[in-house]
């Protein structure tokens, strides 16, 4: 049974108070809690499984190679991949994104190519593509999104043309909650052959993603927004497409042998990892997997709607509030603005109010200009927050617009 105090129980920050009052932590889109059990799993790691993995034939050594790779057997069953071999561990969704970019990139791509990506991405699903232009003059071709923030799907289904090579969308969106039909974006950028990649920083959190169900041929996560710790992500990618891309950088462990004439590369997945793996945050979140998956991703989706749709009634009632991101089908993200009202004095008012909120573009800055604003307020929810939180913050909104004197 979900028992929200229960589980607030296993994270202790939640306890904390600012500026003299109950934290009430908001900003689960940028980062959320770390449960215990994944904090005593990094303290354990350093205190008893310390060497460096894959290349010590001593017990150590052996032992904390077993658990990184026990880790990445433990990402394959959290997403379904088909093999463990296509897990590569980097250091975030912004660093997996940045390797296909590259990657893919250098082996695929030819001046005049396109890539098509949506109104709604992260800067860490634009920049990196624009930086690939400096290499090839590849072409960015974008999705927009109506009044919701939902795609326009007929407007994707006509970018595709014969020079179409990569479909990169995010499938929940960082500021308006929208969750993309994706396994509809990809079956039909399949049709054409295309391939796509799925940015997962804001939905591998809240809902079961399922790669193979997906037929995703990239899927990208965060391991600090999945309660796990900071410095460690996953890319996923389909044997077929990692098989044949060129590594993205160069070092240790990703080697077969070297020489001054000539180096020939590891086989899959430490083609992709350089260097020393960061082995004991990977075991950290396969502890955070295991915790979010012990409540339940259908019970968490159930009830962070339930906070969504209550939040989002509460706010409906507040004169002048404008709410950005309608869809229907949507993650519990509420990015607002009150008229008259900029979103830095109401961050700045809720957080004396210990109300934890972001505000500004929250990386999107070409979503902002789609919306013709600058910034917004957004709170967005985790399955420890509750409907008490919910009311504080309601009640910190209408503090802050009587203060300005907007009834
Ligand atoms: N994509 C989306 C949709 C995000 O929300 C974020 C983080 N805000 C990122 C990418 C980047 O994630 P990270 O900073 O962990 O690499």
């Amino acid at each position: 049974m979900f028992d929200v105090n229960q589980i607030r129980k296993d994270f202790p920050i939640l306890d904390s108070q600012v500026y003299g009052k109950p934290l009430v932590y908001l900003d689960n889109s940028a980062t959320t809690q770390k449960p215990l059990c994944v904090v005593e799993k990094l303290t354990d790691g350093y205190l008893h499984h310390n060497a460096n993995v894959h290349r010590g034939v001593h017990f150590l050594s052996q032992d904390a190679t077993d658990l990184h790779e026990g880790s990445r057997r433990r990402m394959q069953t959290f997403i379904n991949a088909a093999s463990s071999d296509e897990i590569i561990f980097t250091r975030g969704t912004t660093e997996s994104i940045n390797l296909v970019a590259s990657s893919f990139g250098e082996t695929f791509l030819q001046d005049g190519d396109e890539v098509i990506v949506s109104a709604m991405e992260h800067h860490s699903n634009i920049v990196p593509w624009q930086l690939f232009q400096q290499r090839r003059k590849i072409v960015l071709k974008v999705i927009p999104f109506n009044d919701l923030g939902e795609l326009d799907m007929d407007v994707y289904a006509q970018l595709f043309t014969e020079r179409t090579k990569l479909v990169s969308v995010t499938h929940v969106s960082n500021v308006l909650g929208t969750v993309n039909p994706v396994k509809e974006i990809i079956r039909i950028a399949h049709s054409h052959q295309v391939p796509v990649l799925v940015d997962g920083a804001q939905s591998t959190p809240h809902l079961k993603v399922d790669v193979q169900d997906l037929d995703a041929d990239f899927l990208v996560f965060s391991g600090h927004k999945v309660y796990g710790p900071t410095g460690v992500g996953v890319l996923y990618g389909k044997r077929q497409w990692l098989e044949q891309m060129v590594p993205y950088q160069g070092g240790g462990e990703m080697i077969q042998s070297v020489s001054f004439e000539k180096t020939t590369f590891n086989e899959l997945p430490y083609k992709f990892e350089a260097g020393t793996p960061d082995f004991i945050s990977t075991v950290g979140l396969a502890t955070a997997i295991d915790y979010v998956e012990s409540i339940g991703l259908g019970e968490i989706a159930q009830y962070e709607q339930q906070l969504l749709d209550y939040a989002t009634e509460q706010f409906q009632q507040i004169p002048g509030m404008r709410i950005f991101g309608q869809a229907h089908h949507k993650s519990a993200v509420l990015s607002f603005l009150v008229d008259g009202i900029h979103h830095y004095d109401m961050g700045l008012l809720l957080d004396k109010m210990g109300i934890a909120v972001r505000t500004g573009h929250h990386c999107a800055q070409p979503l902002m200009q789609s919306l013709g604003i600058e910034g917004t307020v957004r709170a967005s929810f985790s399955f420890y927050n509750t409907m008490e939180e919910v009311d504080k913050l309601v009640a910190g909104v209408k503090r802050v617009c009587g203060m300005f004197g907007v009834k």
